[in-house]
C-alpha cells in the first residue's frame, strides 16, 4: 500500500471493517471483499492531515478487542451530545472513519461481488440489500400464478412436500429468517388489498383485521427474525460425573412434513403464523385451511411474492375429508387449530399412525373482577374482551364474574358500554364490530341464548336479535347459572353472561367449574391477591388486570389445559415444538472400555453397588465414593475379561 500503511494499519482496518460489516446471509462481511485494491486510489483523495489520523486511528484499532470498537462507534454516534472538540473527533470517527470504510466496502464487492456471493453460497434468491428494494418491488408486484399450483391428490402433496423438506432443512438458520423477513415487508406493502380479501371473507369490522390478524402476524414475524437463531442453536446441558470426560448437547432439527389444519375465525393469522415456525424449524408444509374462509389464493401469493417455492408451502383447499386424507399419508407433525370434537377425531386417526399432534382447541374464558379493581379499565376489558372479533376468538371473555358489592354498578356500566357498540362492516375502520362468519355458528349462538333465557335468564342488551341474521348486536345476559349449556359450552359469539361471587374461593371455584383452560383474567389492585388466585385458575394463559394480552406477546407460549387442548406453540417453546429434539453425546475415541459394559462380574457388581450408593447418598461421599469405588471399577472394568 502506498502512503506508509503498514500492515497493523491494514489490520486495524480489518477489524473495524467487520465490526460495521459483519455480514449476513445477503451480504459478506467486510473482511471477504477486495476492498484492499481500492484502497490507494480512495487514500489518494484524503486530505494528508486526514490521512495521517485514519492511519493512527487504524493502527491503534488493530489492538483493540472487536467488542472495544463497537463501544467507541456507538459512543461516536452520540457526537452530538458531548462539547464541540470532543465531539468533533467523536464525529469524525463517525462519519470518516464509517464513510472510508464502507466506501472502500462498496467498492470492494462490486466487481467482484457475484463471485464472492456464489463462494460463499448465499442463495440467488436472497439479493444485496444494493438490488433488495427493486427486486422486493418486482417481487409484490407480482400475484401469484395459481396454475402453479393445481390441485394434487394427498398422495402427491405428500410425496412433493418429502422433496421440498430436504430443500428446507438444507437452508441455513439465517437463509430462512431471510425469507420471513421478506414476507414480513410484502405483508406490510400488501395491507390493505389482504385487508379487503378477509373481510370480504369473514364480515369483519376493519380494526378487528388489523388489530388481531395483521398486528400479531408482524409481532410473530418478528420474534421469528430475532429469535430462531437463539431458539434453534446447538445447546450444551451438563454431564453427570459419572459420564465425565463426554460432552452433552442438543440439536433442534426438522421433523418433515408439519400438516396445519386451520379455523375460520382468523383466517390469515392462522395462515401465517403456524406456515412461518414450521418453515423456519427446516420442515416443509401442507396447509389446509377451513372450508369456511379458504382465502383463496392469498396465502400462496404472498409466500410467492417473498420468495418461497410453490413446494415449501402447498395449500389443501377441502373440508374435513380432505385433512383426514392427509393425515393418512403419515406427516410428521400435525397441528390443529379448531373445535374439541374435531381435534379428538384428529388425535384418534393420527394414533393409528403415532403422529405427534399439537390440538389449539375452543375455551369459556373467565373474567375475575374483585371489588378493588380498577372498574372504569375493568368495564371496557370486559366488553371488549366479550366482542372483539365479533367474539369469534378462542380466548374470548365467555364468563363475567363481578365481587357483589360492585355488581349492580359494574353490570350496569357494561351495558352502557356494550350498547355504545357500533356493529357495521366498515370500510375506514368506523365501526366496532362485525357481523358473524358463519352461518352454523348464528345457529348455535341462538340456541345456547335461547335455552339460557328459556331458563330465566335475561338478556340486557341485544334484545332486537331475531336470532337468524348473522348481524348479531353485543348480548350481555344476566341471571345465568351454571347448569345452563351457555355457561358450559363455547358460545364463539358477541355474548357475556355476567354473574356475582362473594369471595376469593368461590370465584375460584366458579372459574374452574368448566371442562375448558385456555385463557383467564383476574383483575384487583392488590398484586398478592390476583397472584394467588391466578396461580388456582386451572388454565394455560392467565391475564392479570387485563384481557387476552398474554397470547399478544409472542414471547409467551400458548396453548390450553382439560378440553382447551395440548402442548404449546409461540415463544421458543412453541418454535421447538416443531423440531425434532435430538439429544447428542460425544465421547472422545479413546480406547477405554466403559465400566458398564460386558463382562459384567461379581467384582464389577460389588463396585458398582457401592459407587452408585455413595455417589447418591450425597454430601461429601460423593467425592470418596469416586476414590473408592470409582478408580477400581474403571481399573477392573479395562482388565476384565471373560475367561
Ligand atoms: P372445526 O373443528 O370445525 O374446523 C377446524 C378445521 O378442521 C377446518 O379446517 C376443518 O375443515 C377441519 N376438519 C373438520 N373435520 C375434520 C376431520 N375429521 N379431520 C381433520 N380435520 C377436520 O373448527 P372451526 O369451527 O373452524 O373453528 C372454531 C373453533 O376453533 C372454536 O372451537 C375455537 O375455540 C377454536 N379455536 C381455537 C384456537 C386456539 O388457539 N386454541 C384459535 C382459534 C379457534
Amino acid at each position: 500500500m502506498k502512503h506508509g500503511f503498514n500492515s497493523l494499519a491494514v489490520k486495524g482496518i480489518l477489524k473495524a471493517g467487520d465490526v460495521i460489516i459483519p455480514g449476513d446471509t445477503t451480504m459478506p462481511r467486510f473482511s471477504q471483499t477486495t476492498f484492499i485494491r481500492e484502497f490507494d486510489r480512495i487514500s489518494e483523495f484524503m486530505d494528508p492531515a486526514d490521512r495521517s489520523g485514519f492511519k493512527l486511528l487504524m493502527t491503534l484499532m488493530a489492538f483493540m478487542p472487536s467488542v472495544v470498537i463497537l463501544f467507541i462507534l456507538k459512543v461516536a454516534s452520540h457526537h452530538q451530545k458531548f462539547p464541540d472538540f470532543i465531539g468533533a473527533i467523536l464525529r469524525q470517527i463517525n462519519l470518516g472513519m464509517k464513510g472510508v470504510i464502507l466506501t472502500m466496502y462498496y467498492s470492494g464487492i462490486g466487481e467482484q461481488g457475484d463471485a464472492i456471493l456464489q463462494k460463499l453460497n448465499y442463495s440467488t434468491a436472497i439479493n444485496t440489500p444494493v438490488d433488495q428494494d427493486i427486486e422486493l418491488e418486482n417481487l409484490m408486484k407480482q400475484n401469484h400464478p395459481l396454475e402453479n399450483y393445481a390441485p394434487l391428490n394427498p398422495k402427491e402433496m405428500m410425496l412433493k412436500s418429502r422433496q421440498a423438506h430436504l430443500d428446507i432443512s438444507a437452508l441455513s438458520l439465517k437463509e430462512r429468517v431471510a425469507f420471513i423477513t421478506r414476507l414480513r415487508l410484502v405483508l406490510l406493502e400488501r395491507q390493505e388489498e389482504i385487508t379487503d380479501i378477509i373481510q370480504k371473507e369473514t364480515n369483519k369490522a376493519r380494526t378487528d383485521i388489523m388489530t388481531s390478524e395483521f398486528f400479531p402476524i408482524f409481532e410473530h414475524l418478528e420474534f421469528l427474525e430475532h429469535k430462531t437463531l437463539e431458539a434453534l442453536k446447538e445447546e450444551k446441558v451438563a454431564t453427570p460425573i459419572a459420564m465425565m470426560g463426554k460432552a452433552s448437547k442438543i440439536w433442534y432439527e426438522s421433523m418433515g412434513t408439519v400438516l396445519v389444519i386451520s379455523p375460520w375465525n382468523y383466517p390469515f393469522y392462522q395462515a401465517i403464523a403456524p406456515i412461518t415456525c414450521s418453515f423456519v424449524t427446516g420442515n416443509a408444509t401442507i396447509y389446509k385451511p377451513s372450508e369456511i374462509t379458504p382465502l383463496k389464493g392469498l396465502v400462496e401469493s404472498v409466500l410467492f411474492a417473498a420468495g418461497f417455492k410453490p413446494e415449501w408451502v402447498q395449500i389443501a383447499y377441502g373440508d374435513g375429508k380432505t385433512a383426514a386424507d392427509l393425515i393418512s399419508e403419515r406427516p410428521q407433525k400435525i397441528f390443529f387449530t379448531g373445535s374439541v370434537g374435531t381435534g379428538k377425531k384428529i388425535m384418534s386417526q393420527a394414533s393409528q399412525f403415532l403422529i405427534p399432534v399439537e390440538l389449539e382447541l375452543g375455551g369459556k374464558d373467565p373474567m375475575i373482577v374483585f371489588e378493588d379493581a380498577n372498574l372504569a379499565r375493568a368495564v371496557k376489558g370486559a366488553v371488549w374482551g366479550a366482542m372483539t372479533n365479533t367474539g369469534q376468538s378462542c380466548t374470548s371473555v365467555e364468563r363475567l364474574y363481578v365481587q357483589e358489592k360492585i355488581y349492580n354498578q359494574f353490570r350496569d356500566a357494561v351495558v352502557g358500554e356494550a350498547s355504545r357498540i357500533k356493529v357495521a362492516v366498515d370500510r375506514d375502520g368506523d365501526g366496532d364490530m362485525g357481523h358473524m362468519i358463519s352461518p352454523k355458528q348464528v345457529q348455535i349462538v341462538a340456541d345456547l341464548v335461547k335455552d339460557a333465557v328459556s331458563q330465566g335468564a335475561k338478556m340486557l342488551t341485544g334484545s332486537s336479535w331475531d336470532f337468524k341474521s348473522s348481524q348479531i348486536p353485543p348480548i350481555v345476559l344476566e341471571g345465568t347459572t351454571h347448569s345452563m349449556r351457555i355457561n358450559k359450552e363455547e358460545i364463539f359469539g358477541p355474548v357475556l353472561p355476567i354473574m356475582k361471587f362473594r369471595d376469593e374461593e368461590e370465584a375460584i371455584n366458579l372459574a374452574n367449574d368448566s371442562d375448558f383452560g385456555l385463557s383467564a383474567s383476574i383483575w384487583s389492585k392488590d398484586k398478592a391477591r390476583a397472584e394467588r388466585v391466578a396461580r388456582q385458575i386451572v388454565t394455560g394463559n392467565i391475564s392479570i388486570n387485563n384481557v387476552m394480552v398474554s397470547e399478544g406477546n409472542h414471547h409467551l407460549p400458548f396453548g390450553g389445559v382439560k378440553d382447551s387442548g395440548i402442548g404449546r406453540y409461540k415463544g421458543v417453546m412453541g418454535l421447538r415444538n416443531f423440531c425434532n429434539v435430538k439429544s447428542v453425546m460425544v465421547d472422545a475415541d479413546s480406547k477405554k472400555i466403559e465400566a458398564n459394559w460386558y463382562p459384567y462380574s461379581p467384582k464389577k457388581y460389588e463396585l458398582f453397588k457401592g459407587l452408585t450408593t455413595s455417589l447418591f447418598t450425597g454430601g461429601l461421599k460423593k467425592w470418596t465414593g469416586l476414590v473408592r469405588f470409582g478408580l477400581p471399577l474403571e481399573g477392573h472394568s479395562q482388565k476384565a475379561k471373560r475367561e
